[in-house]
């Protein structure tokens, strides 16, 4: 037996298919920094980014410089509270460089809405956003996906970063939760 229940664990995207697509999105990113001018800071929202960041940066073929902002909009819950609270800031200013957020999921949107908010604040000379996943069905307020990893439809997903109740972000595919109770031993 796995770590992971897999009769409790449909698997929506694999390994081999979210590789395939963190290379396209990384010759993407690559392509359209290349000549842009200035430094590029790759911003990853923990916790659920940090495969999908891992990934990405490697298929970045530029000298980026990558840091890391917190922050919570779930507690332990399924559904988001939008309320979102900043848990660990950048260690550095991004004024008057290019910044591109790496999220693991967009949902409702609000939380990317309030980062983009945020982020704005500190005059950054440009932002864009590459979101892993995006569930189109769940959103609240519209926000840019300028790199989009896969649309998804309205279930809750865990792995590959994304959390069961904190636990499963090492999942090495993107799985959906079926049946009844957690999907792992007790
Ligand atoms: P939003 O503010 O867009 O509704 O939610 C964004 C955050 O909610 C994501 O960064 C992620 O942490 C969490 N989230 C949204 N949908 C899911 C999901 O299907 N699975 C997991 N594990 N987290 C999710």
């Amino acid at each position: 037996m796995p770590f992971y229940d897999p009769d409790k664990i449909e698997i929506l995207i694999d390994g081999p298919t979210i590789a395939q697509r963190v290379a396209e999105l990384g010759a993407q990113i690559s392509a359209d920094y290349r000549d842009v001018g200035g430094d590029l800071v790759v911003v990853a929202v923990l916790k659920g980014s940090f495969l999908f960041l891992a990934d990405l940066v490697r298929a970045i073929d530029l000298p980026i410089e990558v840091d890391f902002l917190g922050l919570s909009s779930y507690g332990s819950s399924e559904e988001t509270s939008g309320v979102v609270q900043v848990t660990q800031d950048l260690t550095r200013p991004v004024k008057d460089k290019h910044v591109l957020v790496v999220e693991d999921i967009v949902d409702t949107g609000l939380t990317m809405q309030y980062l983009l908010d945020n982020l704005a604040t500190r005059r950054p000379a440009s932002i864009k956003v590459a979101s892993l996943l995006h569930k189109p069905a769940r959103t609240r307020v519209e926000v840019p996906v300028h790199y989009l990893g896969f649309e998804i439809p309205d279930r809750f997903v865990v792995g590959y970063g994304l959390d069961y109740v904190s636990k499963l972000r090492n999942l090495p595919f993107i799985g959906v939760n079926v049946g009844e109770g957690p999907p792992y031993p007790a």
